[in-house]
């Protein structure tokens, strides 16, 4: 596949995946979002078509058609799926290199927790923002 490559993986090593042109990162801080990762969410969108995942998925679905993806074996949360969406996003934290990935932006932010800022230079969105791939 053409493009820049990235890999990622879990804690254990079980499961890694594959991606090829991932997006920025894009910042959750919705509330289910904080309640599953215990901060707020980082994380990149991919196309699926442009990524390939070995290992065991442990998906949970927070309400319909959102599903957050866990290592079957040491839990680390590695992906966040909308069924309706042709795109997956990999956990920040999972990559091996991050490269060049900068932040894109903030989402969900009248949810963020009280006790931390969001940087005001940094675009930010009440619901999902933009999106770049569909
Ligand atoms: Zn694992
Ligand atoms: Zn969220």
């Amino acid at each position: 596949m053409p493009g820049i490559e990235y890999k990622g993986s879990c804690v254990c090593g079980q499961t890694t995946y594959t991606a090829h042109d991932l997006n920025d990162i894009s910042y959750c801080h919705c509330d289910q979002c904080r309640k599953m990762t215990g901060h707020y969410m980082a994380a990149a969108q991919v196309s699926r078509d442009r990524i390939q995942i070995k290992g065991k998925i442990k998906w949970f679905y927070t309400h319909e058609g959102s599903r957050h993806g866990f290592c079957d074996n040491c839990g680390a949360n590695m992906f966040w799926q909308n069924d309706n969406k042709a795109t997956i996003s990999v956990t920040a934290g999972s990559l091996e290199d991050s490269k060049s990935l900068k932040t894109w932006h903030h989402i969900f932010i009248e949810e963020k927790g009280c006790y931390y800022n969001i940087n005001s230079n940094e675009p930010q969105s009440r619901g999902y923002g933009d999106s770049k791939i569909d």
